[in-house]
């Protein structure tokens, strides 16, 4: 719509595109309005629907995904998390251990991070584990230690989320909801954190295509929920003899033209080896990466999981060092 639309010009356009069977997906850019329409309606011309009043364009979006794509909002999608305006100028950066395991280890985590300049704390306390035998997470008891991390460090917590049986339960003690790799494609998942308006970080299958994870995506926003973060965590290739996943950094400059929401960086689970960490961490950054997302744990060599790609917490806070100055080499806050 254009900027001078009356509120009377957009309900007309919605009762337009509604009258033809299609639902009408409003979403307020700067300044601007913009209707998506979604469902299977009656073919509808885009000239007619340009000429109505207050309508600046109205475009065909060929893309397979509407509301992630740039057609549908030019414009970043930015949010506010914690004191960081999430798509903006300003980096985030997460950081915490793969799994809460206790109190001490989570407080010391969170308190170090924070010390180190990290915005938000992460921590699985429901694990999506390759063996039925693995530690799967200490469950509530986790969430527990999580919201109080938070409250002794300001630090807002990222924590996933496995089943939408319990995506009411996690938004109780999370800020934010992770979708890990492995349930990228979990469609029921996919439908209930979209339901929960809850701000979301979906990982990329490690197996998905750029396509399918903005397909993925697609299936949060249709709820109206718009605060999605997309991760890339590496991929599978051919080789994984010398690392664990190979880091897909082409994903994120395509993906910041190709999707207005904001993109986070994971170097941990892509290259999974702690001492190769720190350069990939200032790769993502350099690819133009929203943020990052790192594992960090007091000490590593016991962590009940991902602690070959765990930081030290004293290697987390040289490595920050390091990313102010890749920030600012391409001019991002932080
Ligand atoms: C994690 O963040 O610890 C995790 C399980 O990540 P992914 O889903 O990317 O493997
Ligand atoms: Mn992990």
């Amino acid at each position: 719509m254009q900027p001078e639309a009356t509120p009377s010009d957009i309900n007309n356009v919605i009762a337009a595109v509604e009258s033809k069977g299609w639902q009408a997906h409003v979403s307020q850019g700067s300044g601007m309005t913009v209707i998506g329409l979604q469902g299977q309606g009656q073919p509808l011309d885009p000239f007619h629907l340009g000429q109505l009043p207050g309508v600046r364009d109205a475009v065909a979006i060929t893309q397979k995904f509407k509301i992630a794509s740039r057609a549908f909002r030019p414009e970043n999608t930015t949010f506010q998390l914690g004191d960081i305006t999430v798509g903006s100028d300003e980096l985030l950066v997460i950081a915490g251990p793969c799994s809460v395991e206790s109190r001490e280890q989570l407080l010391e985590a969170a308190h170090a991070v924070k010390e180190a300049g990290a915005h938000f704390l992460r921590g699985g306390a429901f694990k999506p584990r390759t063996s039925p035998y693995a530690f799967q997470g200490m469950g509530e008891a986790g969430l527990k230690l999580l919201a109080e991390a938070r409250e002794a460090t300001g630090l807002p917590i990222v924590t996933e989320v496995m089943s939408p049986k319990k995506v009411a339960l996690v938004a109780i003690y999370a800020d934010v909801l992770q979708i890990g790799a492995r349930n990228m494609q979990n469609y029921d998942l996919l439908n209930a954190v979209g339901e929960s308006q809850k701000p979301v970080l979906l990982k990329r299958g490690m197996s998905a295509t750029i396509e399918d994870l903005l397909m993925a995506t697609e299936y949060i926003l249709k709820y109206g929920n718009n605060r999605v973060m997309l991760c890339e965590r590496g991929i599978r290739t051919f080789d994984n003899k010398y690392s664990r996943n190979t880091f897909d950094i082409n994903a994120i400059p395509l993906l910041k033209e190709l999707t207005h929401l904001p993109i986070i960086a994971d170097p941990s689970h892509a290259i999974g080896v702690r001492r190769h960490v720190a350069p990939m961490a200032l790769a993502g950054v350099a690819a133009g990466a929203d943020g990052l997302i790192i594992e960090t744990h007091p000490d590593p060599d016991k962590a009940v999981s991902d602690g070959d790609q765990s930081l030290t917490l004293k290697q987390f806070a040289e490595l920050m060092v390091k990313v102010r100055a890749m920030a600012a080499a391409v001019g991002r806050k932080i």
